[in-house]
């Protein structure tokens, strides 16, 4: 069995900390930069990684609960109360 937990992680380029590689790719990595090459490189791993994991075992649909439906309370105009 693989256990994989969740995984927040974060990384920027100090030198080009707007760069997006989920957005730009490998074509917007500007001049080479190595540190941005490899946050493409980890993002397109990751892409690939659930991917796999969606392939595997696709997720299971989201079980919605029915709400009760609510009590008529609203009075009949022409009802007799008693
Ligand atoms: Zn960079």
């Amino acid at each position: 069995m693989l256990k994989i937990g969740a995984v927040r992680w974060r990384g920027k380029c100090s030198r080009h900390p707007m760069f997006d590689p989920f957005e730009g790719g490998r074509g917007a990595v500007k001049g080479g930069c190595v540190r941005c090459l490899s946050l493409v490189e980890i993002c397109e791993s990751h892409q690939k990684m659930m991917a796999l994991m969606r392939t595997f075992a696709p997720p299971a649909p989201v079980k919605r609960r029915k709400k009760p439906e609510p009590p008529h309370l609203q009075i009949g105009l022409f009802e007799e109360v008693r």
